[in-house]
């Protein structure tokens, strides 16, 4: 019985939901984990930036705008965007993810430890044309937040059972109430990582940065590889970049809050930057509090 490729997802429902049920345990042992969590420990946080991106199509990029995409693609020039257009609001925001990311990464790996070997955590997988088949014929550069694989052993060998992906994504205190399943960004985002690394289960695990809750390893955070999403929405649209960036066509502008950290904003142009109501993020608290009381 196992559960450790895309195609192992083929198999009768009652030995798959087994599985299922035993990758839906992760969330449990992280609880109980973090109830006796208090030895001391350090972790790193590492941050890539944008200039050492590769050109391909790197995950989160592929729900966002598709001439962004083939930009990337083309292996135009990053640049971060001029520092009067910049969001610095968000580029807070990340440092403040990457940082969460981190954090949960080692609570994953010392959960794993604990385990005594039954399953074991990878951090930063990556996802380059090395690895072959999805990440070579679509040029895909990038890496997902960690994998799970389960081991049993037969006749002293450790053979794997089961993997389970794994995503980490923060959310402000009203944003995380809002979910009532992942966002279409992120299922677009982990099924790019299923579809390279053959991964038959996602644990989408939201991080409530307000309160410090978080998202369980059940349906509709964990989940399997969605086929139909990857066959019909995101291999076409791969298609179509691939293609725009062998003609040097490039896609319409698809402007948002996102064109204040696009890399390519420099060259693109957009005119939201320049808007005249687009005015500054809002970083500090009103200087109001500040006053000096007479
Ligand atoms: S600046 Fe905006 S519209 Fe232009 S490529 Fe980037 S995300 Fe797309």
């Amino acid at each position: 019985m196992r559960l450790v490729t895309i195609s192992d997802l083929e198999q009768p429902q009652h030995t798959k939901s087994l599985l299922i049920e035993r990758a839906m345990q992760l969330g449990k042992w992280y609880h109980e984990f973090k109830k006796t969590d208090t030895e001391g420990y350090e972790y790193t946080v590492r941050i890539g930036g944008d200039r050492t991106r590769k050109p391909g199509i790197h995950a989160s990029e592929i729900s966002r705008c598709s001439r962004l995409l083939t930009y990337s693609v083309r292996g135009e020039q990053r640049i971060a965007t001029e520092s009067n257009h910049a969001d610095a609001n968000m580029r807070m925001r990340f440092s403040l993810g990457n940082a969460v990311h981190a954090m949960v990464q080692n609570e994953m790996r010392r959960m794993c430890a604990r385990l005594g070997g039954a399953v074991s955590f990878h951090d930063e997988v990556k996802i380059s044309w090395e690895l072959g088949g999805v990440a070579a014929q679509w040029g895909v550069d990038s890496s997902c937040d960690g994998v799970f694989v389960f081991w049993i052993e037969v006749d002293g060998e450790a053979l794997p059972y089961l993997r389970v992906g794994f995503e980490i994504k923060t959310k402000s205190g009203p944003e995380f109430e809002k979910l009532v399943k992942p966002d279409d960004d992120h299922m677009e985002q982990t099924c790019l990582y299923m579809a390279a690394l053959d991964l038959p289960l996602m644990w989408v695990f939201y991080y409530n940065k307000s309160n410090s809750n978080w998202t369980s390893s059940e349906p509709p955070w964990l989940f399997q590889f969605d086929r139909h999403l990857w066959e019909t929405t995101l291999q076409p649209r791969f298609g179509a970049v691939h293609q725009n960036a062998q003609t040097g066509e490039l896609p319409p502008r698809q402007e948002g809050r996102h064109c204040g950290w696009c890399p390519y904003s420099w060259t693109c142009k957009p005119a939201i930057l320049t808007a005249p109501q687009r005015g500054p993020s809002p970083v500090l608290k009103n200087p109001g509090a500040l006053r000096v009381l007479r």
